[in-house]
């Protein structure tokens, strides 16, 4: 690979990466009117059109993400939360391929690679999938633990998951794993990039799917290098895994990671207290609706049963004796490891 040059250079291996990388061998995502559901708002795309577009429709009301393509993307496939749509066809078109290659410091699978490998997925375990490989009930590979109305899935089969469609739906030669990219600079209409064993690279188009899950520091004494403190799930579900009931643990942060870290610990009856920043008053910040994945609120109560009821413990609706919250603290200055 050393001194290669390529017109794309994707680096990661979630499933971003793995669905940009696809796009760039040449996979098409078309429009299928046949069987569309939502006819008027994909009017402006014919049968069998790609589906790109840069005028977006202002009406993207199925939205679940945060940005408008995705947004676009997903109306093809979902209409409101939960219910699928049948908008979406796929095709090869080696026309449109280009010479890219993939560099992740994970395997396939991304961060998923890092949870705890029980991690149930919040999403139906239907929506984890690249489209041109559908999970169903047929996916002998993965784990499927039913909720009243949906099947989710854990951390461990979508790592099988997403390596097994890396084997199977890219070539393997344009793929390079566990290599980490350390430098990317732009010098005379190329970027030029440089892998952690001196490897170096260059390409017209740097693609940075490289995700936006590390962990944040709080800068307090004591808190690196400290088995007593986690700054991830994975690592806050094995360290309390010791944990005798009745010990309490201490939660910072209003996210997704907190709420399955409190999730956890209070299967393991652990009394919890949970600190929300100054600006947080109960559910009124982060846990606001229609943000569906920082939004515990917005999660239907009959589909999301678990994350419902810690929304309402949350937000004051529902009691605990093991969870109680300090609002309004957000300075720490030294955290005691016994
Ligand atoms: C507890 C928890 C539960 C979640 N549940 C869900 C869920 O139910 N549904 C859902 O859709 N999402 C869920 N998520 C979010 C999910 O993890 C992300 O949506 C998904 O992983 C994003 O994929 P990605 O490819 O964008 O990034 P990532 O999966 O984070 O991948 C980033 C990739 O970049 C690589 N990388 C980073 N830096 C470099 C470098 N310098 N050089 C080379 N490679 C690099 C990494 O190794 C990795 O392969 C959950 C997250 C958490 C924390």
């Amino acid at each position: 690979m050393n001194g290669k040059q390529v017109t794309a250079i994707v680096v990661g291996g979630g499933v971003t990466a793995l669905s940009t990388a696809r796009q760039l061998n040449g996979l098409e995502y078309t429009h299928t009117p046949d069987s569309c559901q939502l006819k008027e708002r994909h009017a402006a795309i014919a049968h069998g059109q790609r589906i790109y577009q840069d005028q977006l429709p202002d009406d993207l009301s199925s939205c679940r993400g945060s940005t408008p393509s995705g947004c676009w993307f997903d109306s093809f496939r979902h209409t409101t939360l939960d219910e699928a749509v049948n908008c979406l066809a796929w095709q090869e078109n080696n026309a449109r391929a280009v010479d890219w290659i993939l560099i992740s410091k994970s395997k396939a699978g991304g961060s998923w690679n890092s949870y705890d490998p029980n991690q149930k997925t919040i999403s139906p375990d239907t929506w984890m999938a690249l489209p041109d490989a559908p999970i169903d009930g047929n996916n002998q590979n993965l784990a499927r633990h039913n909720t009243p109305h949906f099947a989710k899935t854990d951390a461990a089969s979508l790592c099988r998951y997403y390596q097994d469609y890396a084997n199977t739906h890219l070539p393997q030669e344009r793929m390079f794993f566990n290599r980490t990219v350390t430098t990317a600079y732009p010098k005379e209409h190329l970027w030029h990039v440089e892998l952690d064993d001196q490897t170096q690279v260059s390409c017209q188009y740097l693609i940075l799917a490289n995700g936006r899950m590390i962990p944040k520091s709080l800068k307090i004494n004591g808190e690196n290098n400290n088995p007593n403190v986690s700054h991830t799930t994975a690592q806050a579900i094995q360290n309390t895994s010791h944990l005798k009931p009745g010990k309490s643990i201490l939660v910072i942060g209003t996210g997704l990671s907190a709420a399955d870290t409190i999730m956890d610990a209070m299967c393991k009856k652990l009394k919890v207290t949970h600190v929300l920043p100054r600006e947080h008053t109960r559910l009124e910040a982060k846990y606001r609706p229609n943000q569906p994945y920082n939004a515990l609120k917005s999660l239907s109560p009959e589909s999301y049963k678990e994350h419902h009821a810690l929304a309402e413990l949350i937000s004051g609706k529902a009691e605990s004796e093991n969870y109680q919250q300090l609002i309004n603290y957000s300075r720490f200055e030294t955290i005691h490891a016994s």
